[in-house]
């Protein structure tokens, strides 16, 4: 049986040798768009949810250790690091903090004012709120892992230039190697751009599990800006929910 796309084949060959035997060996743009519409349009691309992890799994008190000395050898690498011009103005650089063999791993844009001074990420407001958050997905701070794509903090908590991103990158990606978390949670624009290294709009794709090496990575609003729109918890809500079904965590009523 003849089926539509032999037929649309058959079409274009046809238009092609026509054009071809009137001496054309080049085609138009013209003549390209006339042909166009006999080629099926691609799929788009469907985000699929990852398979059930499972629950999270106890770290074997070696790995633990081994990835301990391996976070801290490469924060002792980074040394007083001054390899973009974000040095400048810190006061602290906020390497990360949290479980060293995390099975899930949050990543926000860069240090605050209260991060830069304390020496952590996501403490003051918003990471109280990203605590709530956590803790409403059943796991507490300690068991998660938490760091920024720039360690030190921009000026006025302006958003990282794509130079300071690509400077600093090579630390997390490190940090993510060492401490092979098996779902990230990307918190806001700046964090899921430079990460997954695209120029999508959060709204376009939070919501959906994005791929990171292998790793999947829920996309999600930054709690700075849930302390801005509360109405957007909601949506925040749903989308880690999303990240507790395939650790096979159910949401309490
Ligand atoms: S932001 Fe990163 S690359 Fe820039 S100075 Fe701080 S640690 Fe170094």
């Amino acid at each position: 049986m003849t089926t539509v796309t032999d037929r649309l084949k058959r079409e274009i060959a046809q238009a092609l040798e026509f054009y071809a035997n009137i001496g054309v060996e080049r085609l138009p743009i013209q003549v390209l768009k006339e042909v166009e519409h006999l080629v099926p349009a691609a799929e788009p691309e469907q985000p699929t949810a990852p398979q059930v992890i499972g629950e999270p799994e106890p770290c074997e008190p070696e790995t633990f250790k081994t990835n301990q000395r391996k976070l801290y050898e490469l924060r002792s690498q980074m040394g007083n690091c001054q390899r973009c011009r974000l040095a400048a103005g810190r006061t602290t650089l906020v390497f990360g903090s949290g479980n060293p063999c995390a099975d899930l791993m949050f990543i926000g844009e860069g240090p605050g004012r209260e991060e830069d001074l304390k020496g952590l990420p996501f403490v003051g407001a918003a990471g109280d709120l990203l605590t709530r958050i956590i803790n409403a997905m059943q796991f507490t701070r300690d068991e998660v892992y938490i760091a920024n794509i720039v360690k030190c903090r921009p000026p006025q908590n302006r958003d990282p230039e794509p130079d300071e991103v690509d400077t600093c990158m090579s630390f997390l990606e490190r940090q993510i190697e060492i401490i092979q978390p098996r779902a990230l949670v990307l918190l806001g624009r700046v964090a899921a751009q430079s990460l997954l290294r695209v120029s999508t709009g959060i709204t376009a794709m939070r919501g959906t599990f994005k791929d990171y090496k292998g790793i999947p990575a829920m996309v999600t609003y930054h709690p700075a800006y849930l302390l801005r729109n509360p109405k957007a918890k909601k949506t925040v809500w749903e989308d880690v929910q999303q990240v507790m079904k395939i650790f096979g965590k159910k949401a309490l009523d």
